[in-house]
């Protein structure tokens, strides 16, 4: 709940609205965890509320901490379900890459979540709360978050709206330091389009064509690259930001030179800058990272066709990083 909800519940047991953000403080700035310790609070309304509501947080079932300070977290909820979650502090700011549902529906071929299933959707509460005890855990102020972790958002959408607005009006982190990454929900997107939030949106391109695209991420077969791309560029041309392409690097299935120039001609004109990802591999999977000359093959088309290219950090490699995997291994112990 936010302020304003959390006033409406303290007028409902009789008590002035102002109430309402006193708990929203003791919440999302101090992080406490039960009614008692709002010691500002009348004791009558702390035993009152504490009758009628609860407060939901999780608890850190497991740590991992690469040598390049990333920590990823095992996360357990109210029904005993587990989410990961990953610390990451860079020299200028302290990001967390948070879940948005438990498992994923989208079936991507390469991925660790995928292969978990889908159980079910995160709510706003679960998806905020990430952040918050991580912030606690790791004693450092959040400055930046990305859903990039297990689940897709955009098929989570009115809770994951909710947890962005939680994050920026309650835990105070900036619209436009928050990142939603999805595998490319048209109808979606066209939806976020319309609330016209400064976030930064990403797309999990990964190949230039439907044929191959279909076979990587099945879900795309309902939303075919015509579709989305029309739909990217709505979204751009209405919020004026700039969204990134996720282009994951699979050796031997979309890592070629070939491959890169109709991922350039795919994007001309388009407002847009490519994040290269190259593959964390998964046990139980075949795919393989690309070489070091493959990925810098595959950058430099795309450079010398004038688009923006970043490539991610190799960070926590060594502690099981890539989406899903710690999961997996504490389900299959
Ligand atoms: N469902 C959303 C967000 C979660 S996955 C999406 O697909 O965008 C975040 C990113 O990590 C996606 O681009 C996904 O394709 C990528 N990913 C998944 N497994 C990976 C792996 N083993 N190595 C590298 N990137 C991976």
């Amino acid at each position: 709940m936010d302020r304003a909800e959390l006033s409406i519940v303290c007028q409902q047991l009789g008590q002035p609205a102002f109430r309402g953000a006193q708990i929203a403080r003791w919440l999302y700035d101090k992080g406490v965890r039960d009614f008692a310790s709002m010691t500002n609070l009348p004791s009558g309304l702390r035993e009152e509320i504490a009758r009628s509501h609860s407060i939901f947080r999780c608890e850190v079932s497991a740590k991992a901490r690469s040598a390049d300070n990333a920590t990823k977290y095992l996360l357990k909820l109210a029904d005993a379900q587990t989410i990961e979650s990953v610390l990451l502090p860079y020299p200028d700011r302290t990001s967390v890459c948070v879940s948005t549902q438990i498992g994923c529906p989208a079936g991507c071929v390469f991925c660790a979540t995928a292969m978990c299933g889908f159980v079910r959707n995160l709510s706003a509460g679960e998806i905020a709360d990430q952040v918050l005890t991580l912030q606690q855990d790791g004693g450092q102020r959040i400055s930046h978050v990305v859903m990039m972790g297990m689940g897709e958002p955009l098929l989570n959408f009115d809770n994951v709206i909710k947890a962005l607005h939680l994050l920026n009006d309650e835990i105070g982190i900036g619209m436009r330091r928050m990142t939603i990454s999805s595998v490319g929900i048209s109808p979606a997107i066209d939806k976020l389009r319309d609330l016209d939030l400064q976030i930064t949106l990403a797309i999990s391109l990964h190949a230039p064509e439907d044929n191959l695209r279909q076979k990587l991420v099945p879900v795309s077969r309902k939303y075919p690259l015509d579709e989305l791309m029309r739909s990217c560029t709505d979204y751009t041309n209405h919020t004026r930001r700039r969204i990134t392409f996720e282009y994951l690097l699979l050796a031997g299935v979309n890592d070629s030179v070939e491959q890169a120039l109709a991922l350039a001609e795919l994007l001309r004109g388009s407002l847009c800058n490519v994040n290269l990802i190259p593959y964390n591999e998964v046990q139980g999977l075949d795919y393989k990272r690309p070489t070091r000359d493959a990925i810098s093959a595959f950058r430099n088309v795309l450079q010398e066709s004038g688009i923006e290219v970043t490539q991610r950090m190799e960070r926590g490699h060594s502690i099981s990083a890539a989406c899903g995997q710690l999961r997996r291994r504490h389900i299959s112990d």
